[in-house]
């Protein structure tokens, strides 16, 4: 069930272990080609969309950076990812490119990816033969399924379709959101940008060479109408603004506003239905993980029914989700980290600004510290 990262990336590793599924996806394929939201990929999240095959053009296309920028009091500290890391770096490169590349590897595989699915109902998972009822074109269809894939986003149906009692659900919001633009403007500087600063988080990121992307802490309720695009640019030039540094201008081609919370459900499992990405956790952006975090989920998923379907194995889908829960907290804990390290609190006092400088500080002044954050930003191999 859906074909962001997290089904996409299963259904192409199921292909290519020779297992069939069925991908259904309740929007239509022009808006997922279009849809923007992440953009940092780890070196193992690039890597394996080379290695199955759907990488080529993230290799052309994907900026590779070796480090971050973290800026307070006025100046910026770089943490500089090969050195701390033994050699790892990050690509950016946009998730809707991701998710075309990946559409147009599932359509060559002939294999189905049903778009503008409606009406869709999971049921029987804790049988052996779980269903999924769905409209397609008309049409009323009854699917008989081995197992569900529940990669259907933080609104799916997946996950609530599951018995009340049977997950525990763990959860943080977050007293603010980012205002997030993408603009037609050259990137101001190579790699991103993480600004602290007492008015507030920025972020300057980039999508390509043409186009930068660039957030502001806001408020969860702000309202986008009183964000006009002059206001929004010398927010930014505020927050970034260093002397000697120019903040590059362009058209605004989308504006938005995206509240920040934890949430994560245990087990990420019930009988046969299993959850993969964000139907089973959300991270805040600051730490670039979410789509991430999807990848590693599913490539685990994949290993362990493919021992099912090779030789009946199902000692692997048994621990599937501790296994992968294990690599889910440590990324909600570097979230979590990142966003309390650079968002200024709104009922924070002056304690709370002297604890995160002295955490910034500490950061880019101790090579132990850097390197955590750096091994922790570009993915952790083994968790
Ligand atoms: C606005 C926004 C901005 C973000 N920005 C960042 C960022 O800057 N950095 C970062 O790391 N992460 C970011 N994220 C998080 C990241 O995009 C997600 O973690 C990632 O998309 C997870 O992939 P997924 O496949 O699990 O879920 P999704 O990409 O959400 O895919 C789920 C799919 O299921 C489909 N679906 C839902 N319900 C049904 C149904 N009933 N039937 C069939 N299909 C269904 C949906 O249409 C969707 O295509 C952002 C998320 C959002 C919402």
């Amino acid at each position: 069930m859906g074909a962001g990262p997290a089904g996409l990336v299963l259904a192409h590793l199921l292909h290519l272990k020779g297992i069939d599924s069925v991908v259904l996806e309740s929007q239509s394929r022009e808006y997922l080609e279009h849809r923007v939201r992440a953009g940092v990929l780890e070196q193992g999240t690039a890597d394996l969309l080379d290695a199955i095959g759907v990488g080529d053009r993230l290799r052309r296309e994907g900026l590779v950076h070796e480090g971050i920028e973290l800026q307070f009091e006025g100046e910026r500290h770089r943490i500089d990812f090969p050195s701390l890391t033994g050699g790892r770096r990050i690509t950016v490169y946009g998730q809707q490119e991701v998710v075309k590349d990946l559409i147009a590897a599932r359509l060559e595989t002939e294999r189905p990816l049903l778009f503008e699915v409606t009406d869709v109902a999971v049921g029987g998972f804790e049988s052996d033969s779980p269903t999924i009822r769905f409209g397609h074109e008309g049409e009323k269809i009854e699917l008989r399924c081995d197992f569900i894939a529940g990669c259907d986003g933080s609104h799916g149906v997946c996950r609530e379709s599951i018995p009340e009692g049977a997950l525990t659900v763990f959860e943080r919001e977050y007293p603010f959101a980012w205002l997030g633009i993408l603009a037609a403007a050259p990137p101001s500087n190579d790699e991103l940008i993480y600004a602290y600063h007492e008015r507030g988080f920025a972020l300057h990121s980039m999508r390509s060479p043409t186009v930068t992307r660039l957030y502001l802490q806001v408020r969860p309720d702000e309202d986008l109408d009183e964000w006009p695009d002059e206001r929004i640019w010398d927010e930014l030039e505020r927050r970034l603004g260093l002397e000697g540094w120019t903040l590059n201008n362009g058209e605004i081609t989308e504006k938005g506003v995206t509240g920040m919370r934890s949430f994560v459900v245990e087990p990420m499992q019930c009988g046969r239905m299993f959850l993969a990405g964000d139907s089973a956790h959300i991270v805040p952006p600051t730490g670039a993980k979410g789509l991430n975090l999807a990848v590693a989920d599913v490539r685990v998923l994949a290993e362990g029914l493919a021992a099912w379907f090779e030789n009946g194995d199902g000692s692997a889908l048994e621990r599937y989700s501790a296994d992968v829960l294990r690599r889910v907290w440590r990324a909600e804990h570097f979230s979590w980290f990142m966003t309390s390290m650079l968002h200024r609190l709104e009922d924070g006092d002056a304690f709370d600004v002297k604890l995160q400088l002295a955490q910034l500080s500490y950061v880019c002044s101790s090579e132990r510290a850097a390197a955590s954050l750096a091994e922790n930003y570009v993915g952790l191999e083994h968790v």
